[in-house]
């Protein structure tokens, strides 16, 4: 499908844009996911809490893509009241698979560090039992922040392949981007349009008049010239098409300066480290 991969430190491919199905109902979540492979996506983004395991899981046993073509990532919620012991991660994992309908994921993250419960590195030695039984090609972590990641990986034998962390024009979260860079982690992008809400900007409406492309297609490009993963999330068969059509174009050094200067530190999502 022409879409780039990054090679993860585990020496797995992932492609480089894939279908975030966050807020997509159960019910809506096979169309949705067979729209976006029909388009050409080859890798989803789900969630245990997200509830929709079941219908993702049936949009790709109905697509006719073969199962080593795709990518699937599903997390953890680790936010559950619970205290987390090894069993029950495994049995929360064991229970993401059966919704999927699949023998593997390709990806499994921890969904938030939630800090103050100390539970990380607990769960985190579970995620390595999982990735060495084989059904999980990779794993890794979500809105880890430098701190968490660098105990994980003090205190661990397996650094995450990807940290996916809210990343947008507006939270460029320079810090982390370059912390992974040194310590060999995926940086991966939720929110990577800013929920829609960036999109205005009027150094965007530039830049995609410029290219003669959509704003959003301007901030989908700018994060794979960065090197991010991006999930961008639509229910609409338009827009989902469009989210995926950002190879046939390159964003140059004046462009690039623009999308720097939008950098505000704007948090769309909660604050990891407080989030419980
Ligand atoms: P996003 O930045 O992908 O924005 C999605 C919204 O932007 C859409 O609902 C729509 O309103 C708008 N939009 C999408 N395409 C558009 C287009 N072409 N033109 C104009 N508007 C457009 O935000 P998101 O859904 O929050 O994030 C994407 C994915 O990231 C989620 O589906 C989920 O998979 C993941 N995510 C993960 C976490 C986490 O904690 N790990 C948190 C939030 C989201």
């Amino acid at each position: 499908t022409g879409i780039p991969s990054v090679t993860l430190n585990n020496g797995v491919t992932m492609p480089q844009l894939g279908y975030g199905v966050f807020q997509i109902p159960d019910e809506g979540a096979a169309t949705a996911v067979s729209t976006a492979l029909r388009e050409g996506y080859r890798s989803v983004d789900t969630a245990a809490v997200y509830a929709n395991e079941k219908g993702t899981g049936a949009a790709l046993a109905a697509s006719d893509v073969p199962r080593d073509e795709l990518f699937v990532t599903t997390k953890l919620w680790n936010g559950a009241s619970t205290t987390w012991t090894r069993d029950l991660v495994l049995r929360e994992f064991d229970a993401s698979l059966e919704r999927l309908g699949l023998e593997y994921v390709d990806l499994y993250l921890i969904h938030w560090p939630h800090p103050m419960r100390d539970e990380y590195l607990t769960i985190w030695r579970a995620f390595e039992e999982i990735a060495r039984s084989g059904r999980a090609r990779a794993i890794g972590v979500s809105n880890f922040q430098p701190a968490h990641l660098r105990r994980l990986v003090a205190e661990t034998d397996t650094v995450p392949a990807v940290n996916q962390i809210e990343l947008h024009p507006w939270l460029q979260q320079a810090e982390l981007r370059s912390l992974h860079a040194e310590l060999g982690i995926a940086t991966e992008a939720w929110s990577p349009l800013g929920q829609g809400k960036l999109l205005d900007a009027p150094a965007l409406a530039r830049i995609a008049d410029k290219h003669g492309r959509t704003p959003a297609q301007i901030v989908l490009r700018w994060h794979l010239q960065l090197g991010n993963v991006v999930i961008p999330k639509s229910a609409t068969p338009s827009r989902i098409r469009e989210n995926i059509d950002v190879l046939g174009f390159a964003l140059d050094e004046e462009d690039l300066a623009a999308l720097a200067a939008l950098d505000n530190g704007t948090r769309l999502g909660p604050d990891p480290d407080t989030f419980d």
